[in-house]
């Protein structure tokens, strides 16, 4: 649950924004104050997401772009430095299931498209943002992981792989941020109810799930200038009902 931590004044970047948990995230930054800039490709889902952030009295700003543009990320980072002159939020959170298939079956094009997005694109933001992170006061990423790689299961190999990397990479990155203002750290939300979830599991009742915005309140704690962990995987786990 969030502890209500403040982001007034600061700037945050959330891919994935357009639906899903990086939607329901970015509107909970929004809500702590935070300017939020939106990346996704689907410019209807930014565009809805902005009015709702306008509703609430908050800033945005769009940035329809494809994550395997990596000059675009490039691009994006330069515009950020340009206009903010720093970073202090970054959520990687877009991501791809690919086809649940056995490693065998996998065609090279989703094969790629998934390392491309769960993981190249994640590497180039950070590469490319990281120094903006530095010239915060207190930088902080999270990137959305998945209890995918940890499991190992038949089929989900494409997606488990990207997740198992990622993880890799992260926990890499937040070693080498020792001794910096900035900290980096990995979330699995565990089953949320979205589109993703729905493609993964089409029999499921999606109301079992914790919404969206459950899980946002928690990334707005991870990314608020109090957190003070580094290189940690943080599980959310939707809170008990009240016993009667
Ligand atoms: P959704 O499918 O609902 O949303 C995915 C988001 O990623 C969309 O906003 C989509 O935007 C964006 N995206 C996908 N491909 C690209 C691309 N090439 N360029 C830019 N943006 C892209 O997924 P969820 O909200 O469920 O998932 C969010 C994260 O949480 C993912 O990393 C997922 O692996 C992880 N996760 C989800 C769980 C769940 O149960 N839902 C469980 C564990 C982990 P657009 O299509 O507009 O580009």
């Amino acid at each position: 649950m969030s502890e209500g931590h403040s982001l007034k004044e600061r700037v945050a970047l959330v891919t994935g924004a357009s639906r899903g948990i990086g939607r329901a995230a970015a509107l909970a930054l929004a809500e702590a104050g935070a300017h939020v800039i939106a990346v996704a490709r689907t410019v209807g889902g930014l565009e809805e997401l902005d009015d709702e952030i306008k509703k609430i009295g908050g800033s945005a700003t769009l940035v329809p772009l494809d994550l395997k543009d990596y000059a675009g990320i490039d691009r994006m980072g330069a515009a950020i430095f340009e206009r903010w002159g720093k970073l202090d939020a970054l959520l990687g959170n877009a991501g791809i299931l690919g086809v649940l298939t056995p490693l065998t079956h996998l065609q090279p094009k989703v094969w790629d498209d998934l390392l491309a997005v769960n993981l190249t694109a994640n590497w180039r933001l950070i590469r490319s943002l990281d120094p903006l992170l530095r010239l915060s006061d207190a930088g902080r990423a999270l990137f959305v992981s998945s209890a995918a790689a940890h499991y190992n299961r038949p089929f989900w190999g494409g997606y488990a792989i990207t997740k198992a990397a990622l993880e890799a990479m992260v926990k890499t990155y937040a070693a080498e941020l020792t001794g910096t203002t900035v900290k980096a750290n990995l979330l699995n939300p565990g089953p949320t109810r979205t589109g993703m979830r729905a493609q993964a599991m089409p029999g499921e009742d999606p109301m079992t799930l914790p919404a969206p915005e459950e899980v946002a309140s928690l990334i707005v704690d991870l990314l608020s200038p109090e957190c003070g962990a580094n290189g940690e995987l943080v599980h959310f786990r939707k809170p008990a009902p009240p016993s009667s």
